[in-house]
């Protein structure tokens, strides 16, 4: 809240603390009128789709044929060009991540690779390496540079030295409070960007070999497996199977183990201090996370910025969050003088997770006669759908929309591509249906698990 004397008071739940405001009150009026960029992961074509068709106005991407990732979560040549195409197409943007922490051959690979992207012209490289930072200046010169959160960049200093690189862009570290924010505002002339939501180290992002020890993965090649998200004991090397406990309190001890960052509730604040991109994390993870988190924060930011003074959380936002894999959320350190901060690490391993993805809502199939739009007998429209989860009549289905309602129905009678009717419809099939109301391609079903 602001008062309009010599002094700004920021009320932050049970704490409170005091900024001059002079300073915010020029913040606001230079950046006030900046309506956030929503940046959403997508590691695959089809999470493209999804994450523009659901609200985002970029996505990040990681490529997989130039030496450096090989995990499928990633888009090939081919796919890379295709999803700068839909980018563009529907007036949306591509940024694609170069943030390895390059070794010699890593270096030696990424000069095609950077060419390569100048070529399709994609909207941003983000970057973390200084050497591949040089390389993109000189191989990709006329694409902009966004520094990863992986580059850590914690202070103004920093900010101001990464701008004299070159950088367009920069995702802050997440480790910094909101009042560290604004200090960085004040003197930051480039882009900043931060994430909204999503998974959160225990280390600083990038700076942790957890995964590369114990699962050959590297984390600085974004194939993190978050074993600091696993239970540990300890183990005597002459007793093997004997797991003596580790006890932090009377739960067990998850001492590596962070929940997942939501600020949702806190996106004016960060609006209102001139932010230009909210990063959604998670390129691993699946379509319904995807939908749901992108529909919730599309609305939220739409929504404070048609009208800041009426802005409210919507019973719905909560719930699709709730809905999809996650555990349990914190506001980070974002405001570190709250009890949140103290309540950053989970005391168990498991996700919580009410719903998971019953399917995909697919284009007919055109190349295949017998898949017609229209059922012969009836003239009625047929849907289909892309199976993800074993369906059998009788399931409730939730198909999610874009502006955040959802239709409910409960699956009747379902055919294969065939025509025959079926049982049971199993995880990868084709399925066809017909319903009372429309649909479009790329749709995500949720069902209860
Ligand atoms: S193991 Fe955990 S802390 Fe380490 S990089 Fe992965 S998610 Fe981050």
């Amino acid at each position: 809240m602001i008062s309009t004397d010599t002094w700004c008071i920021c009320q932050i739940d049970d704490g409170s603390w005091r900024i001059a405001w002079q300073e915010v009150y020029a913040l606001i009026v230079e950046y006030q009128r900046i309506k956030p960029e929503l940046l959403a992961p997508a590691g695959s074509l089809e999470k493209c789709r999804i994450a523009f068709l659901y609200g985002a106005d970029a996505v990040y991407a990681g490529g997989k044929d130039y030496n450096l990732r090989s995990h499928a979560n990633n888009l090939d040549f081919e796919e890379l060009a295709e999803a700068c195409y839909l980018a563009h197409s529907l007036g949306k943007k591509l940024y694609v991540t170069v943030n390895v922490f390059g070794r010699e051959a890593d270096i030696r690979a990424l000069p095609s690779f950077l060419q390569y992207l100048q070529d399709i012209r994609v909207d941003g490289i983000i970057v973390s390496d200084p050497g591949v930072l040089l390389l993109a200046n000189h191989w990709a010169p006329d694409i902009p540079l966004h520094l990863s959160t992986q580059a850590n960049t914690t202070n103004s200093l920093s900010v101001q030295f990464w701008q004299n690189q070159g950088i367009r862009r920069i995702n802050l570290a997440r480790e910094l409070s909101f009042e560290e924010l604004l200090e960085v505002r004040k003197v930051a002339e480039i882009e900043l960007e931060v994430f909204v939501h999503g998974a959160m180290c225990i280390s600083y992002s990038g700076r942790c070999l957890l995964s590369a020890f114990l699962n050959n993965r590297s984390a600085n090649h974004g194939l993190c497996t978050q074993p600091c998200r696993w239970s540990y004991s300890l183990v005597e090397e002459k007793r093997p199977g004997q797991y003596f406990p580790i006890r932090e309190d009377s739960r067990g001890s998850y001492i590596f183990n962070s929940k997942d960052l939501c600020l949702l509730e806190h996106l004016g604040r960060l609006m209102t201090i001139g932010i230009h991109a909210f990063k959604i994390e998670g390129r691993m993870k699946g379509a319904l996370y995807l939908a749901s988190v992108v529909r919730t924060y599309r609305q939220a930011i739409d929504r404070y910025w048609e009208a800041p003074g009426a802005f409210e959380l919507d019973e719905k936002w909560e719930e699709d969050l709730e809905r999809v894999s996650h555990r349990p959320y914190t506001r980070g350190l974002l405001f570190n003088d709250s009890i949140d901060a103290c309540q950053g690490v989970e005391v168990s391993t498991g996700y919580l997770q009410s719903h998971t993805l019953a399917g995909i809502v697919r284009p007919a199939p055109q190349t295949r006669w017998e898949t017609p739009l229209f059922s012969p007998d009836d003239g009625k429209v047929w849907t289909y759908i892309e199976v993800r989860s074993r369906l059998t009549s009788g399931m409730e289905l939730h198909f999610l929309g874009k502006n955040g309602s959802t239709t409910v129905c409960v699956l009747g009678d379902f055919q294969d591509l065939s025509g025959n009717h079926l049982p049971v419809a199993h995880p990868n099939t084709w399925i066809r249906v017909h319903l009372t109301f429309g649909t479009f391609p790329y749709q995500v079903i949720r069902t209860a698990r």
